[in-house]
């Protein structure tokens, strides 16, 4: 998803394969960004766009005349089934197929508004039925709907609001007597009991979810870092040639402590499953993807997404976000839905940079660029004309200037301040010598493909700072792209969120970390690298927060984790992930510890003595760790088991999806009896399993028993990550839910508690889990005393 499609990467490879040997070799040795791009780009030729034009054609992103229909009857199975979440979706999707001011897309609108009623979503509903009447919703079909915004406004307890709409549908009750007798009756019995409704609901109090805004004001740093804007006062920014940039404790630091609140520089939220047509039986896809759950700008979870007037794919949380996506970027990324997918959402994003760029004063990085670009050999005339302007109109006075005062650390200003900002973004490493040649050809072949559309539709507006003229500024905007693309593989950041899914019934609540979006942050991108990191991140809507995961002592550097933890993977394969992809060789506390430990590998991984229970050793032949005891195997044998037994546990999951708990459980106890004669106690699998027996029995409401497993899946999950980190904190976070079902006062005040302690360090207090675990213990709190009854 990252990088262009599979059918584009093939093609550009066989390209390359088939290069004479000397172009080949004028690209592989080229020694600056602007060689490797404008060679690449004199190679792309007609039928190369061609073929990425069919490409792009796979992908239903333009607004589809017969879909909103389509949509809408499919909506409607699933609100008569009740299903009103499935239908919500559904009728989002009619939408976004549907033009403005249509019957379509006031008909979608109005079938949402009525999911939103059954969902509780009131405020939603009433802004669909406003955007339902915008669009010109037909007169007919209005008093069904404007009773259902009465119904709204008296749940909400806007009285005011409720009478006047009660009293312009009785009005128009009056003044209509084309309504259909039957539909009359309807209709007038409902508003005689809503009215009663309305008179019986003295004031409720308005409460607007205003928690996100708060929880963004209230995450603020521990004073002002002078140097990096976006860091907390307890850290600094150093360089040195091993490490690079990095960040470092200037004090001692807590747990918990907030450290970096950056904003996205910009963040391309991840299309989900979205398979190309061809690939599909139909036309249309019911399955719900992020791009309908999710903003396409802030990210914000939303079920009623407002879309773009001219595509199908850009959906947004409100009409603000549309608005502002339109004027930032989406005026021009528009029309190119199906190419940005095909070429991948590192594309997407070097070309949303330099889009963003031209609201910020790029002059210094264009003057960069424009240098590099003169100072090839082989320069074209009318390329040297083109630099020419751009660097005279930049002004001879500046560019002396830039070269006095060369900023002493790479994408800082002038003033040594390093914020986050289209220049510093610019100043990430590339690592262009690190890419093979056939890679850097793709990026730069990709990114010359996109330049032409870009100047085929002439929609791209350069940045202020260049001055207008030719179509060829482009090319100073694809090697900032080109750039982009190459940097993006060490500095590209995944925006994650936690995805909550469990059945209503049951009340307990799994948690899944989910990739949303990816995005670029210029100050998290100073952290360096280690496998057992001293900090956390998290995202609210496009901002990530980093916190001090454990006490981090003066002077001791900050780190993070780039994906290979030590509590998910070993050290070699650790290593080979991080030189493959971010160039390095990790030593870390955790891989050097890794290597002098002995080779039994990691805990969760182990494989125990059928005759003694001692952990075995070795590697293709496993021999019992204890000295008294004889027992060998090969570890083929006890790899094909632990697949058995994986497979055994997926249909035990399957028949606890089916609702079928007595029976999942059944099957988990096999299993777990099966576990205990080859897995160590602490194997991930024998906690997954716990895990499970636990969702099953919880949902049979016995919650004791429920409990009990999942504690055994606790300790296994504390052995692995650790007491206080934070898979921990999610299956404490389930704990306390089942000690609440089951009205365990003390044990759940205590996991309530410990849930909360660990939370909080990772996630500040504005996490929803920990709202959640406070509104527990309150409830708990307010319950009148137990009784002093006879004891039994
Ligand atoms: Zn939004
Ligand atoms: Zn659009
Ligand atoms: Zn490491
Ligand atoms: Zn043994």
């Amino acid at each position: 998803m990252d990088l262009p499609v599979d059918e584009w990467k093939s093609y550009v490879f066989q390209k390359w394969s088939l290069l004479p040997k000397s172009i080949q070799v004028t690209i592989s040795t080229a020694e600056t960004l602007s060689d490797i791009f404008l060679h690449s780009s004199l190679l792309l030729q007609p039928e190369d766009e061609m073929f990425l034009q069919n490409l792009s054609r796979g992908y239903l992103v333009e607004k589809d005349p017969n879909a909103p229909l389509f949509y809408r009857e499919e909506g409607n199975k699933k609100f008569q089934q009740k299903d009103y979440m499935g239908a919500t979706v559904l009728y989002s999707k009619g939408i976004s197929h549907s033009r403005p001011h249509t019957a379509d897309i006031s008909l979608c609108y109005a079938n949402r508004s009525a999911a939103l009623f059954h969902l509780g979503q009131h405020e939603m509903c009433l802004k669909d039925i406003m955007r339902a009447q915008m669009h010109g919703y037909p007169e007919r079909l209005q008093p069904k709907m404007m009773l259902r915004k009465a119904e709204c406004l008296v749940t909400l307890g806007r009285r005011q609001e409720a009478s006047q709409t009660i009293s312009d549908l009785e009005s128009s009750f009056a003044a209509k007597p084309t309504l259909a007798a039957a539909q009359f009756q309807i209709l007038q019995t409902n508003l005689c009991r809503l009215k009663m409704k309305a008179q019986e609901k003295e004031s409720l109090t308005e409460t607007f979810p205003a928690a996100l805004t708060k929880a963004l004001e209230d995450m603020d740093l521990k004073g002002e870092n002078g140097q990096v804007p976006s860091a907390s006062s307890s850290v600094s920014l150093r360089t040195d040639p091993l490490r690079g940039r990095y960040l470092v404790a200037t004090k001692d630091i807590l747990p918990g402590e907030l450290l970096v609140k950056e904003d996205a520089f910009v963040s391309v939220l991840h299309p989900g499953e979205m398979p190309p047509l061809r690939h599909l039986e139909s036309k249309w896809d019911t399955r719900v993807t992020n791009g309908d759950l999710y903003c396409h700008r802030c990210l914000d979870h939303t079920l009623a997404t407002v879309p773009c007037d001219g595509c199908s794919y850009a959906k947004y949380c409100s009409h603000d976000c549309m608005q502002q996506a339109w004027d930032l970027y989406h005026s021009v990324e528009c029309s190119l839905g199906g190419l940005l997918l095909t070429l991948g959402v590192f594309c997407h994003i070097a070309l949303r940079s330099t889009l963003v760029a031209r609201f910020e004063d790029a002059s210094e990085v264009i003057r960069k660029l424009c240098g590099e670009i003169r100072n090839r050999d082989t320069c074209s005339p009318e390329r040297e004309t083109l630099v020419q302007t751009l660097t005279c109109d930049l002004g001879g006075e500046s560019e002396n200037k830039g070269k006095m005062l060369e900023p002493p650390v790479p994408g800082c200003d002038l003033n040594g301040k390093y914020e986050s900002n289209y220049n510093a973004v610019f100043h990430l490493l590339p690592h262009t010598g690190n890419h093979s040649p056939e890679h850097r050809f793709l990026c730069a072949l990709s990114v010359s493909a996109l330049c032409r559309r870009l100047e085929a539709a002439s929609c791209y507006k350069p940045a202020a700072a260049v001055p207008p003229g030719s179509g060829s500024e482009l090319d100073v905007w694809g090697v900032a792209m080109l750039k982009h693309v190459l940097q993006l593989h060490c500095n590209a950041q995944a925006i994650t969120t936690i995805q909550h899914t469990g059945s209503k019934e049951n009340s307990v609540t799994n948690s899944r970390q989910v990739r949303l979006a990816t995005g670029i942050f210029p100050v998290i991108s100073l952290l360096n690298h280690s496998c057992s990191p001293n900090t956390s991140v998290s995202f609210i809507s496009t901002v990530a927060t980093v916190r001090a995961s454990q006490q981090i002592g003066k002077g001791q550097e900050i780190l993070h984790c780039y994906g290979p933890h030590q509590s998910r993977m070993r050290a070699a394969e650790r290593q080979q992930k991080l030189r493959s992809q971010y160039f390095f060789d990790c030593s870390c506390a955790a891989c050097q510890n890794e290597k002098h430990s002995a080779a039994t590998g990691p805990r969760w991984e182990a494989f125990c003595c059928r005759s003694c229970g001692a952990l075995m050793q070795g590697d293709d032949v496993l021999i019992c760790g204890s000295t008294s005891c004889t027992e060998s195997v090969s570890r083929d044998h006890l790899i094909s088991r632990l697949q058995d037994l994986q497979q055994q546990v997926g249909m035990a999951r399957k028949l606890l999806r089916n609702d079928e708990p007595e029976r999942a459980i059944q099957l988990l106890l096999g299993c777990q009896r099966d576990a205990q004669s080859f897995l160590s106690g602490e194997h991930s699998l024998v906690g997954e399993m716990e895990d499970d027996l636990a969702q099953a029995y919880a949902a049979l409401g016995d919650w004791q028993k429920s409990a009990t497993h999942l504690q055994k899946s606790l300790q296994v999950v504390e052995v692995r990550h650790g007491p206080s980190s934070v898979e921990m904190g999610h299956e404490l976070f389930k704990l306390a839910q089942l000690f609440f079902n089951g009205f365990a006062i003390p044990e759940a005040l205590n996991t309530i508690q410990r849930a909360e302690r660990v939370l909080m360090v990772h996630y500040g207090p504005w996490n929803d889990e920990i709202q959640e675990l406070r509104k527990m213990k309150s409830c708990l709190l307010d319950l009148p005393p137990i009784p002093a009854g006879p004891s039994v």
